[in-house]
């Protein structure tokens, strides 16, 4: 039996024990209250490798881990935060050397691999449907959009930045740069796109006819449907997955009815879209798996 320790950091923390594939015991979440947002924006990375080590060592308590895996947002690479502008703090971090330093201390050995969290929900997919030798692409849709696949490759893979539009006036990214997905699409962006209304205000009055806000609804699948095209113009089709807490504002049949319009050569038609309910546990898998994977290599 695999034993391994699955931790992924949002916008808060959550980690869980993982025997072959399966969560077993108590899932631990940091902050414990769970409505609270925006938690660890504020966090110092010193301070943020107490919090996990922490974790990680009140689940190793409970039984042993043969690896552990970290998802974080943004370019994870070789244990490293190259970049991550959802959480800007973290970048540079050397977050497998850190922690496996700090878990040390605590008499845990276990090997840390560190994935991006979108990767780790591809993983947790493929795992929990049987799909490890498929290709899987999921679309996380937060504050951020993430783009994650399995198997890993090598690679940067931020597909929440593809540009989507030549419109020079789009520039409400997080990362800066002009025209991208996550820059119509992300939450964040949206806020700041409409200053006198909130999203979840833009979608509902698009439902009673409101011509601006119809036509940012538009907006808003036509650019999802973009991203998308690309990736099945350069990987092919196949599954792709939809999930993240703001998976709510989306509408297949707009998006699929855009898709259609950009994928036109018949060998790539055959893709599939499914909307994920936004799980931890999915996640805290992939997490585990991923990193149970980078062992075996
Ligand atoms: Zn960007």
């Amino acid at each position: 039996m695999t034993t391994a320790i699955g931790v992924v950091v949002t916008e808060r923390i959550v980690a869980g024990r993982l025997e072959d594939k399966h969560l077993t015991g108590t899932v631990l979440h940091y902050p414990e209250d769970r409505a609270e947002l925006d938690a660890l924006s504020a966090v110092p990375v010193s301070e943020l490798v107490e919090i996990l080590a922490n974790l990680i060592a009140s689940l190793a308590a409970q039984g042993p881990a043969d690896a552990i895996g970290v998802a974080v947002p943004g370019i994870i690479r070789h244990g490293i935060v190259e970049d991550s502008p959802n959480l800007p703090q973290i970048k540079g971090m050397r977050i497998a050397e850190d922690l496996t330093r700090a878990l040390k201390e605590r008499g845990i050995t276990a090997p840390v691999h560190a994935a991006n969290d979108a990767d780790a929900i591809a993983a947790g997919v493929a795992a929990t449907r049987g799909q490890l030798d498929k290709l899987v692409r999921v679309w996380t849709i937060g504050n951020g959009i993430g783009y994650g696949r399995w198997p890993y490759v090598e690679g940067v893979w931020e597909g929440g930045h593809v540009t989507v539009t030549l419109d020079p006036k789009e520039r409400y990214c997080g990362c800066g740069g002009v025209g991208h997905l996550e820059g119509i699409v992300g939450y964040r962006a949206m806020r700041m796109r409409f200053l006198d209304m909130e999203p979840e205000e833009v979608f509902a009055q698009a439902k009673k006819g409101d011509g601006r806000c119809r036509e940012f609804v538009d907006l808003w699948h036509r650019a999802l449907a973009a991203a998308t095209a690309s990736f099945i113009h350069l990987a092919g089709p196949g599954r792709f997955y939809f999930t993240g807490h703001n998976v709510r504002f989306l509408e297949l049949p707009l998006l699929r009815g855009h898709l259609d319009s950009m994928v036109r050569m018949s060998p790539l038609q055959s893709f599939s879209l499914e909307i994920l309910p936004s799980d931890d546990e999915t996640q805290l898998i992939g997490a585990g798996v991923s990193a149970v994977r980078a062992m075996a290599q």
